[in-house]
């Protein structure tokens, strides 16, 4: 599906199969003799597919296309490996590159992530089966690229396209998106969503993921946007109030966890259960492992949050992690 949002700049839907996501929102903008996508789709045929029919439809030529990527999860680069041409520039921000440049190196930032989840009550097995299922591992970038580094402020000018980079960090470490500030659109990756909730999780090369997320919503909310294009399903039309219902989100989720270490030390396993998630499945028990995964991951960035403001206080017994209210 093509939509397009203003003269030159298009919006296409690549479907992410069995994700609860639904679809990536991939961007394209016609310059005068070169194209900018912004972000691609898992490394999977069936975003292939959907990708190369919808530029076929526009008459995007690959060998003349730059990308810009929002941040490192594999529906935003994934295939970009197979897309992107030779001489193609790839903008991406400094953080994330390096720790995509360490993952090939050889650097596994998985065991460590393993170690935290496990010492936080998640089990082996289960920590094992979720990273084989995670999607980065089986849909993430497979191709080195060179990226060409971007950092907040710098200026991206495709054809009547004057993009500002706006370092929005939370949902990832080094996420970035783009503001326009003449054209008043604001590319926001998976920084702002509508209909759904941006996963904010624990992050080992981040402290306190929740705190900077917040501080990115505040900082994107001063902006003057007419429409934001977010990297999932609907766009939304009101960043300010979509703002505030996020930072709400967020509030009532740390009273949740608040709310459940009242009631006694818990492990992040044990705390994750009494958070209302949106999700089909009834009870925790029927979550499928995955869902587990991020979810364990959530409630730990508000765990953390909470330990940050001194409103929690870990426990470490002998390598095993619980928290209490302080
Ligand atoms: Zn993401």
């Amino acid at each position: 599906m093509i939509e397009e949002i203003l003269p030159n700049l298009y919006r296409v839907e690549i479907p992410l199969p069995a994700s609860p996501l639904k679809w990536l929102n991939s961007y394209i903008v016609r310059g005068r003799d070169r194209f900018l996508m912004i972000d691609t789709g898992f490394n999977r045929d069936e975003c292939l597919n959907a990708m190369s029919a919808s530029l076929q439809k526009l008459g995007v030529d690959l060998t003349r296309t730059d990308f810009f990527i929002t941040h490192l999860h594999s529906d935003h680069m994934g295939l970009l490996g197979k897309i992107a041409g030779d001489k193609a520039r790839v903008l991406f921000n400094e953080r994330e590159a390096r720790r995509i440049y360490a993952q090939h190196a050889g650097v596994d930032h998985w065991q460590k992530i393993l170690d935290v989840y496990i010492a936080n009550g998640f089990t082996a097995e289960s920590a094992r089966t979720s990273l084989e299922r995670h999607p980065a591992h089986r849909y993430g970038l497979k191709r080195e690229i060179d990226f060409t580094i971007v950092k907040d402020g710098d200026r991206i000018d495709v054809g009547d396209f004057h993009f500002r980079c706006v370092a929005t960090p939370g949902h990832s470490p080094g996420h970035t998106s783009l503001y326009d500030a003449e054209k008043k659109i604001l590319i926001a990756g998976d920084h702002i969503l509508f209909d759904i909730t941006p996963n904010i999780t624990y992050w080992v090369d981040m402290e306190d993921s929740l705190d900077r997320y917040l501080a990115s919503l505040e900082r994107v909310s001063a902006l003057d946007v007419e429409i934001v294009l977010t990297g999932h399903r609907r766009l939304v039309h009101d960043l300010s109030g979509r703002v505030r219902e996020l930072q709400e989100h967020h509030r009532a989720r740390l009273d949740e966890v608040l709310a459940a270490l009242g009631d006694g030390e818990k492990n992040i396993l044990q705390t994750a259960p009494h958070i209302r998630w949106n999700i089909s499945a009834r009870t925790w028990e029927e979550f499928p492992v995955q869902q587990k995964w991020f979810a364990f991951g959530e409630t730990m960035a508000h765990v953390k949050h909470l330990e940050g403001k001194g409103k929690v206080r870990g426990h470490n017994r002998s390598g095993r992690i619980t928290y209490s209210l302080a």
